[in-house]
């Protein structure tokens, strides 16, 4: 890191002594699993460098924005409409919960059987080391699956700014009334925070600031379409993370140059595997930052990872907000139907998931599917019976993984992988 963050980590009230170990983790995991890579696009250099300080300077960030007045709000879902946010002049920052943390403490509060994502949550909350949530004003959780949802009412007790958003269950008239309902009670409360009132052109400019980011994470993904594949699956996933985090409009033009770079080794033929390497397509549960196991055992095991059916991917990106509307309601209206196509899990029934996993897997030249699924998370690992099924019938070989953030079945992962790269390479 660049300088000296400790009094700035203390101010937030972080735990200095944790936090430390938790820095020298992500630091010996990245340099293992990151820059032990060989062939990395050069533009990747910049993504290197938000990690390095994805703690450091990016807080220094939000702490001179908010010294300035401007309000940070913190979210742990692809639900939260980051239009609001930016259009009342707030930032917004995902939280990560990809790492295990404060375990023995959690499980005083949640149930061992609770998925890894959810605990990692409340670890990092009791265990006092994240920065973007201590420096947060506002934290949004949403009620998604029932363990996100009774683990708020824990979470609620532990910090005064939690606030709760509904989501609907079904993808009907219903659910989408639901969820209109819930932003405008949304962009009322963040207006209430910030003292900013949300107006046509602010909101219209917020949804141009997201759509250039998410354009140009389509535009990464369109060239990962290519044979061979010109980035790795783990360099576009760490885009796809640093997307939560940066600001919107860096993090855009960051994007852009490197797939600039991605234009030149397509036309070279150069290809970031060996030739003719499995393409894999990852779809299931969210990797948050550091989760980069699977992609890790994948990648090195010989196959690349061409794209991700997640929220940390293009299930979080994939469709822009209309900007067309010329009323602060025809635009909020245009985010709820925006939100509104978000395939998560907890939606029944889900069958646009299903044809987006298909459509993906032969849009990107995938030899085959890994449906990763965190243990104990029933929304997606039961969803993975009907994603195998439909992906069976397009004889598409499927893989399904059922892990969480530890490194005790990494053996017996890798063993498996290796299997199912073998049965596709044939
Ligand atoms: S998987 Fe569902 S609950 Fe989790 S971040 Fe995605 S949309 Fe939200
Ligand atoms: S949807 Fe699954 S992975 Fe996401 S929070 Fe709920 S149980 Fe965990």
């Amino acid at each position: 890191m660049s300088e000296n963050y400790e009094p700035m980590w203390k101010e937030l009230g972080l735990d200095l002594e944790a936090h430390n170990a938790l820095l020298n983790v992500l630091g010996q995991g990245y340099t293992d699993i990151y820059l032990a890579q060989e062939n990395r696009p050069e533009g990747m250099a910049y993504f290197d460098f938000v990690m390095s300080e994805v703690h450091g300077l990016r807080i220094k960030e939000l702490m001179e924005e908010k010294k300035q007045g401007r309000k940070i709000i913190g979210s742990y879902c692809v639900f939260v409409p980051e239009e609001i946010a930016l259009a009342a002049n707030a930032t917004l920052v995902g939280l990560c919960s990809g790492a295990d943390f404060a375990v023995e403490e959690v499980e005083k509060h949640l149930p061992r059987n609770t998925c890894a994502l959810i605990k990692s949550a409340l670890g990092f909350k009791l265990g006092r080391v994240c920065p973007y949530l201590e420096s947060a004003d506002m934290v949004v959780g949403e009620n998604t699956c029932d363990g996100k949802k009774k683990a708020y009412e824990t979470m609620g007790g532990m910090m005064d700014n939690l606030y709760v958003m509904d989501l609907p269950q079904m993808k009907s008239g219903l659910g989408r009334q639901l969820l209109r309902a819930e932003y405008d009670r949304f962009k009322q409360a963040v207006e209430e925070l910030t003292g900013v009132q949300i107006t046509v052109e602010s909101l219209k400019a917020a949804i141009a600031t997201v759509n250039a980011k998410r354009s140009a994470l389509h535009r990464l993904y369109r060239l990962r379409k290519a044979d061979p594949a010109p980035i790795s699956g783990l360099d576009a996933l760490l885009a796809n993370q640093v997307s939560f985090y940066d600001n919107p409009a860096r993090f855009t033009e960051s994007v852009n140059k490197i797939c600039d770079e991605l234009e030149e080794r397509i036309q070279e033929s150069r290809g970031v595997a060996k030739p003719a390497a499995p393409r894999i397509l990852v779809s299931g549960c969210p990797m948050a930052v550091p989760n980069w196991k699977l992609p890790w055992i994948v990648e090195t095991a010989g196959a690349v990872i061409v794209g991700e059916e997640s929220c940390v991917g293009e299930r979080g990106t994939r469709n822009l907000t209309d900007d067309s509307g010329d009323t602060v309601d025809a635009l909020m209206d245009a985010v709820t139907d925006r939100y509104f196509k978000v395939d998560c899990a907890i939606f029944t029934p889900n069958t646009d998931r299903l044809d987006h996993i298909v459509e993906m897997a032969e849009a990107y030249g995938a030899d085959g599917v890994i449906h990763y699924g965190l243990q104990f998370c029933q929304p997606y690992l039961m969803e993975s019976i009907p994603v195998e099924k439909a992906l069976e019938e397009k004889g598409m070989p499927c893989l399904r993984i059922d892990t969480d953030y530890g490194m005790e079945d990494a053996g017996q992962l890798k063993t498996r992988v290796q299997a199912f790269i073998e049965q596709i390479s044939d």
